[in-house]
């Protein structure tokens, strides 16, 4: 449809981030099962809250419960499954929203859609970054066991590839070398510095 058919909203992202006091960004953190993504979305998301911000978390396991139930683990599953969170966050981010995003993304293509869909200023990559030995040695979901026993199909870092970044995040976290106390803070300060409005903005 030409763009100049589409309708045409009142009420703008700025009018909602100004009524917030709040800018919208979308965090994308990315690494391994294990790594830790989802603690760290979890510390984020209540220190965020805490600090009076609106946030709103897309987890990769809970989407796969719903909207993109019934994708699997191929590459073309995968890029779908990435693809339908990217738009969900991009919409989202126009309420002026933190979207605290957690999904493996493991391939450079996946992280390049990402980056297609959400514009630069509204996106902070965040690479949770853990060696396979240590997610195996913490072993969360059960996951690594099952794998080990042949009893997942395309288990990342296993069967399935996953790749260190080629592009630099805009964070890297060492989970293997900090606490989840200091990558909270390391955390929570990045998105400060991108989400929130100063004085006479
Ligand atoms: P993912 O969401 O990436 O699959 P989880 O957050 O479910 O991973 O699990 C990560 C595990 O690693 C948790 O048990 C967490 O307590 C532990 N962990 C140890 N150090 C850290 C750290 N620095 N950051 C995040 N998690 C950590």
């Amino acid at each position: 449809m030409p763009q100049s058919l589409l309708p045409e909203f009142q009420v703008s992202r700025s009018d909602r981030e100004q009524m917030l006091q709040q800018r919208g960004l979308v965090v994308w953190l990315f690494g391994l099962s294990g790594a830790g993504k989802s603690t760290l979305a979890n510390e984020l998301g209540q220190s965020l809250h805490k600090a009076g911000k609106l946030t709103l978390h897309l987890d990769g396991d809970i989407l796969r419960g719903g909207l993109n139930q019934g994708l699997g683990f191929t590459k073309e599953d995968r890029l779908e499954n990435i693809r339908r969170a990217a738009e969900v966050a991009k919409l989202s981010v126009q309420s002026g929203c933190v979207v605290i995003c957690s999904f493996i993304t493991p391939l450079e293509e996946m992280r390049g859609l990402v980056r297609e869909i959400i514009h630069k200023d509204d996106l902070l990559e965040v690479y949770v970054r853990c060696s396979f030995a240590t997610c195996a040695n913490r072993d969360v979901k059960g996951l690594y066991k099952a794998a080990a026993a042949n009893q997942v199909a395309n288990f990342t870092g296993k069967d399935s590839l996953f790749e260190e970044p080629k592009i630099e995040p805009g964070l890297t976290l060492n989970t293997e070398k900090l606490t989840v106390a200091e990558c909270t803070q390391l955390l929570a300060s990045a998105v400060n510095a991108r989400a929130t409005i100063l004085p006479g903005q």
